[in-house]
């Protein structure tokens, strides 16, 4: 099989590392709009070979679409125009747009949209990891849409990497990824932003932070070039849930104000209550 990845970072580059690694790939091309992300892709082994994206499409078998969802938007019905019979794979944070973008496309049939729920806070060919989406699990969404051969084909190369598969329809998974991933990033961008404002003595910042900070501010460490687009395709969904955030640490505060503790502890053990959904 013959696999080519357009977009050579995080998520692409360890998808590249990973199918090569478990044989489902026997050749991997990569495709960038970075000459020095290629360079570096191929030194650490993520591609055996770089090529302009036309040469990259014809001459796969699978094509995965790993850059950030705006430019997706361009990129996968271009790529669609020019297959024949490969499959076309996007690895986007969001879904809804990107579908609705070639849902009248003579070969929407070739493409399966997926999302893998894995990454990390850091970008680029340098971030690639191998063992970033083992037993994770990837989203696959509106499969009734794709051709039965390629939702296969895909199928096979989840459980190469060892993702499970969950299916869903477009507009659910935009609501629940808002939910569990999006709003987790506003949240963490926005607590660095406050702490950096209140603690300008970055010396400190260093010197003082625990486990505990240092862990609900590193998705503050993620790209805007990644992000921003994310926040504007799922605009509505994420503007939902921030409402509902923005209220309840309202809630904290007035509860504070009141000096009432009872409340404010019967909130943190509701909170608590997260244990039995994430440690299951
Ligand atoms: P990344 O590390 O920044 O990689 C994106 C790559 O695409 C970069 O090499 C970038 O080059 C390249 N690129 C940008 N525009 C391009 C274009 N027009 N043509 C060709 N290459 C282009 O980002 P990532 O974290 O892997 O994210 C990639 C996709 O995966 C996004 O759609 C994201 O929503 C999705 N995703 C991310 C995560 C996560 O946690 N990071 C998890 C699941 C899914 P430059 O360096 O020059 O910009």
């Amino acid at each position: 099989m013959v696999v080519t990845v357009v977009g050579i970072g995080l998520i692409g580059g360890s998808m590249a590392i990973t199918l090569k690694e478990s044989g489902f790939a026997k050749h991997i091309i990569g495709v960038d709009r970075s000459q020095e992300n290629l360079d570096k892709a191929i030194r650490r082994r993520l591609i055996d070979e770089d090529l302009e994206l036309n040469e990259g499409i014809d001459k796969a078998d699978v094509i995965i679409l790993a850059t950030p969802v705006d430019t997706m938007k361009t990129l996968l019905p271009a790529i669609l125009d020019r297959v024949n019979q490969q499959v076309v794979i996007d690895v986007g944070s969001t879904k809804v747009d990107l579908l609705e973008t070639v849902k009248s496309h003579p070969k929407r049939g070739r493409y399966v949209s997926t999302h893998p729920m894995a990454g990390t806070e850091y970008s680029g060919p340098e971030a690639a990891i191998p063992n970033l989406f083992d037993g994770r699990c990837t989203v696959l969404c509106d499969v009734e849409d794709s051709d039965e051969d390629a939702v296969s084909k895909v199928k096979a190369l989840c459980a190469a990497m060892n993702m499970r598969i969950v299916y869903l329809d477009a507009k659910s998974h935009d609501v629940h990824t808002a939910y569990v991933s999006h709003i987790s990033h506003i949240s963490s961008f926005a607590l660095a932003l406050t702490v950096l404002e209140k603690e300008q003595d970055e010396k400190r910042i260093f010197e003082l932070a625990s486990g505990g900070f240092s862990s609900t501010v590193r998705l503050a460490k993620s790209s805007p070039a990644m992000w921003v687009p994310i926040f504007e395709q799922n605009r509505d969904n994420v503007l939902d849930v921030l409402d509902e955030h923005i209220n309840t640490l309202a809630r904290f505060r007035s509860l504070l104000i009141k000096k009432d503790y009872e409340s404010f502890e019967a909130m943190i053990r509701k909170a608590n209550t997260i244990r039995k959904i994430i440690d299951k």
